[in-house]
């Protein structure tokens, strides 16, 4: 099984495509740079491949996320969560190995290393 935060990586990023085409005056603009945006359909069909690939339990807290932020996943860059600006405890990065999810103790959002 891959790493879960790179699946939910990815995920993010589909989704925030799917939700870029869908709005339309988006839409329009990407018609106009020369996007085609009939793939609307294989974006979906992508994202649903890959949430069935997630863990269920992490795939159901990412898209209770998904719902309340824009940006459910998050890199840790420095010591503060980068969706709530709140200063994250020294004891998250001791803990913590490469390929573990964390979450924000303040906003809940999905934290990983990069
Ligand atoms: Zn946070």
């Amino acid at each position: 099984m891959r790493n879960n935060s790179r699946l939910l990586i990815a995920l993010q990023d589909l989704e925030i495509m799917i939700r870029e085409m869908k709005d339309k005056s988006n839409a329009r603009e990407l018609e106009d740079m020369g996007f085609e945006i009939s793939g609307l359909e294989e974006l979906e069909k992508a994202r649903s491949e890959l949430a069935e690939q997630v863990s269920p339990s992490i795939l159901n807290r990412y898209e209770k996320l998904a719902k309340r932020y824009k940006v459910a996943i998050l890199p840790i860059t420095g010591d503060k969560c980068l969706g709530c600006f709140v200063k994250l405890p020294t004891s998250f990065f001791s803990s913590s190995s490469a390929d573990m999810l964390l979450t924000c103790e303040n906003c809940g959002r999905l934290l990983y290393i990069p």
